[in-house]
């Protein structure tokens, strides 16, 4: 018989917005555990330099999510290293069953499970990332003022983000795999009118190259000819889609297009009782200062519900 343990909040997931719900659940009293795979803290943690969280003019990532861990952890989350591969409703209880085998019920649940870019997978990329490889232009644009940079991909997401990187970069290369760009035609209108951007048609990127502390340079390959060049950048930002990491949560759990998790404005997803923070859910932004915001909302949320089980027991009784 698998081994159950009983809390009243489950946290799926320890990224910003997960920490933060323990933070605020476990300080409400609430017995609450988080269930996180590898180690806490998300995205931030293999993030290098944070410059955009409030009260931190300059914050390594790693040592942010430290930060969130042990402020949650001072409080009484309890952080589970497990991997949960299901998650299912049994009367009130919400459930997460893990590879372990230990299957985890508490009354109420609080799933931030994030996304992961599409990476480029090429020599060069893990070496460098968070030290001129990245996947977030809001969060690592600043440090590249005036210098040449490059973005790779041709959605929505590259061509929009490329522009806002001209606002730091004195020029900024977008490499696409073809000759037509995939994003919407009034986005791609601006970025062709952006004097800042160039393109690189028809390329992919082969390697990403560097000094052995920061990225110096791209090798890329024409497809049409098989020709390759050097491009000298300081950055590349990759931006060959995004998904959200929802594998494990029920299939009629409502997601939109991309995939995201919707939620209403108690972070509450279609299923009552499961709520969503940060990345994993649709928004406009995915920083770390809303994910921590949505992390305080559900946290809450979660708390009425445990109440309103609590008042109809006690009615019962
Ligand atoms: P996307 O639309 O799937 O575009 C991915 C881009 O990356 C495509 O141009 C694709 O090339 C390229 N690509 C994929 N794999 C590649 C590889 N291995 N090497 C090189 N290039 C590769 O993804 P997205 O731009 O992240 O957008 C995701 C969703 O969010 C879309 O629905 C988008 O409309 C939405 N979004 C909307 C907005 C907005 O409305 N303002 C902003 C951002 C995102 P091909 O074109 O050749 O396939």
């Amino acid at each position: 018989m698998a081994e159950e343990i009983l809390c009243d909040v489950i946290i799926v997931g320890g990224g910003p917005g997960g920490l933060c719900a323990g933070m605020y659940s476990s300080r409400a009293n609430r017995d609450t555990i988080c269930l996180e795979k590898y180690m806490p803290g998300g995205q931030i943690a293999i993030t290098g330099e944070v410059e955009d969280y409030p009260g931190f003019e300059h914050i390594q990532g790693a040592e942010l999510a430290m930060k969130f861990t042990d402020h949650a952890k001072k409080f009484g989350l309890k952080i589970e290293m497990e991997e949960v591969e299901k998650v299912y409703c049994e009367g009130d209880y919400r459930v997460a069953k893990c590879a372990s085998g230990k299957i985890y019920k508490g009354k109420a649940m609080i799933v931030s499970t994030g996304g992961s870019p599409t990476y480029l997978k090429v020599p060069g990329e893990k070496e460098y990332s968070g030290r001129g490889v990245s996947y977030c232009a809001i969060c690592d644009g600043a440090f590249f003022k005036e210098k040449v940079i490059a973005v790779v991909g041709g959605g929505d997401a590259a061509v929009e983000e490329a522009g806002y990187l001209t606002k730091f970069a004195s020029k900024v290369y977008i490499i696409h795999r073809r000759d037509k760009l995939r994003a919407q035609k009034i986005i791609q209108k601006r970025a062709f009118d952006n004097k800042k951007l160039g393109f690189v048609w028809d390329s992919v990127v082969e390697s990403i190259n560097g000094d052995g502390t920061r990225v110096t340079d791209l090798t890329l390959k024409n497809v049409k000819t098989n020709e390759t060049s050097k491009l000298d950048v300081s950055a590349v930002f990759v931006y060959i889609g995004f998904k959200p990491n929802t594998s494990m949560l029920p299939d009629d759990m409502k997601r939109d297009e991309g995939g995201y998790l919707v939620t209403n404005f108690h972070m509450e997803t279609s299923i009552e009782g499961i709520y969503a923070c940060g990345d994993v859910r649709e928004q406009l932004v995915r920083q770390v200062t809303n994910a921590v915001g949505d992390g305080t909302t559900a946290s809450v949320a979660a708390e009425k519900r445990l109440e309103m089980l609590e008042d109809k027991a006690a009615q019962r009784i």
